[in-house]
């Protein structure tokens, strides 16, 4: 649909010129700093950043009904830049031009209603967000389409020209780097950094398909963090880990398609993700309170935060009641399914405290909630979802899992109804499917497989045949009849279908 179409009173408002201002604020020193260079740590103490907009209480001027309408009319536009994360330009990046905007297909991913056997199961009413229905099959792709929109906005002015992009990664965030790196080529070039052997295969061809330098380090995630660190601080590259606050910014997407989603209506609702470097967990809450601040939504949801025994150093964190007395211990991890998000010493710890501590008040209650699951349980709710219809991954797995916690601990009731973010697509962690169905776990996982959730194929190849087609040497004549006839007996007994 045309702009011109559209009623008078949204028109100027649909299609947005770059508008405001956009600092980077120190959430240690509460220092400020302009955006016109690549800031990632505060250059005074040290401290995360999180972008603000000082004049933010001008989209009040707006009312909130009429952001519904600007919304809901620019979901019909045929205009790239605002098909994806920029729907929400105001709230996501004011500063930056459409032409700048790298639109590769990410966000409005689907929000699927669990079917009646599995909302049962789990106690009440869930959708999962597929967030594995983004370009590199993860929510990454929503920051790293903000951080990629801004370094492209400083190409196109002049400020910056050549760019060597790097991150640290568990897979996804390289997969994510890479891919819109090589969008913009070649004026940026990514280089990325994984833990050998702790990415999945298809996690691992990702990057190396879209022509991104790989580099494969000892340890663990926490590890690579560290070099990418110090290549940040001593090298002219862009780092795009979300320590990177423009990564923040792009997936508070997710929250903005929620809330549109569900009209609007975030009273009753309950959003559940899983945590690792509490990138998303921290965009999440960011991207609800600023609706909530400009009344685009007039409750806040619930929030949970998820993660394993295995990586669990935010949830211990918050263990302790009394807000004086937290304080946060990083954590040694052992291996888990959830391996995007098996990380013990997340960047954005400073973030979440701030964030969850502004959440619960502007709520007046406690709105914020971690709760932790077993491996176990984990896998085991993963494989029960895609057996009941998603294409959830092992984190959409954890996340369920710590749905049907916080059902069991009270912290959400059966008439609320919840999100379950499904971070990545099913197919990346396929291997660890397999090892279930396999029995082939290593003992560190601490997973056992139920016999009922065991899933294996089954090789037909019936006694009494002679020869079986090849490739390059099919069967003929009597061969192949006996063939189909004899593999076609077989399968109806094992299926034990009946005759017609
Ligand atoms: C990165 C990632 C996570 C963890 O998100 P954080 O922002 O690091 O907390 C969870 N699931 C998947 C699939 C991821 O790629
Ligand atoms: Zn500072």
């Amino acid at each position: 649909m045309r702009p011109e179409a559209f009623p008078e009173s949204i028109r100027p408002h649909l299609v947005p010129e770059p508008s405001g201002e956009l600092i980077y604020q120190c959430l240690g020193c509460g220092a400020t700093y302009g955006i016109q260079r690549l800031l990632y740590t505060c250059p005074d103490c040290g401290s995360v950043l999180l972008l603000v907009d000082p004049d933010f209480q001008r989209l009040r001027a707006i009312s909130g009904e009429d952001w519904h309408r600007i919304f809901d009319h620019r979901k019909m536009l045929n205009i790239p830049a605002l098909k994806g994360i920029y729907r929400f330009h105001e709230f996501i990046g004011p500063v930056i031009p459409l032409d700048s905007v790298v639109y590769l297909g990410e966000g409005a991913t689907p929000i699927v209603e669990a079917n009646d056997i599995l909302a049962e199961k789990v106690g009440l009413r869930f959708y999962f967000k597929n967030d594995g229905q983004n370009p590199s099959a993860s929510f990454k792709d929503r920051g790293m389409a903000s951080a990629l929109s801004y370094i492209h906005f400083l190409i196109r002015s002049g400020a910056l020209s050549e760019v060597l992009a790097v991150c640290a990664s568990t897979g996804d965030t390289s997969a994510a780097a890479a891919l819109y790196a090589a969008y913009l080529r070649p004026a940026v070039k990514c280089a990325v950094l994984l833990p050998h052997k702790k990415v999945t295969p298809q996690q691992l061809s990702q990057p190396l398909g879209s022509g991104a330098a790989v580099f494969e380090i000892p340890g663990v995630f926490d590890d690579c963090m560290k070099v990418v660190e110090a290549l940040s601080e001593r090298y002219n590259v862009a780092l795009l880990n979300s320590k990177n606050a423009w990564r923040i910014l792009g997936q508070e997407s997710f929250s903005y398609e929620v809330a549109q989603n569900f009209e609007y209506e975030m009273a009753d609702k309950a959003v559940v993700v899983p945590v690792g470097n509490a990138g998303n967990i921290t965009a999440v809450m960011s991207g609800f309170l600023k609706f909530y601040e400009i009344g685009v939504i007039d409750a806040l949801p619930k929030i949970i935060g998820v993660q394993s025994a295995h990586a669990d150093p935010v949830y211990r964190y918050y263990q302790e009641p009394d807000p004086a007395r937290r304080k946060f211990v990083p954590v040694s991890v052992r291996s888990s399914v959830a391996q995007a998000a098996m990380i013990g010493n997340p960047v954005s710890m400073p973030r979440v405290i701030r964030l969850a501590s502004r959440y619960d008040g502007a709520a007046g209650e406690r709105r914020v909630f971690f709760v932790q699951v077993p491996e176990q349980e984990i896998m085991d709710w993963e494989l029960v979802a895609n057996r009941n219809g998603h294409i959830a991954c092992t984190q959409g797995g954890e996340s369920l899992a710590g749905l049907v916690r916080a059902r069991k601990q009270g912290i959400v009731s059966p008439t609320d109804i919840a999100v379950v973010d499904s971070t990545a697509h099913a197919l990346k962690f396929a291997g660890f499917q397999e090892m279930y169905f396999e029995e082939g776990f290593p003992e560190d996982f601490e997973i056992c497989p139920e016999t009922a959730l065991i899933n294996r194929p089954k090789l037909v190849r019936p006694g009494g045949l002679d020869r079986v087609p090849e490739p390059g040497s099919p069967l003929t004549g009597e061969d192949f009849e006996r063939f189909i006839s004899l593999t076609t007996e077989e399968i109806a007994r094992r299926l034990d279908l009946k005759k017609n």
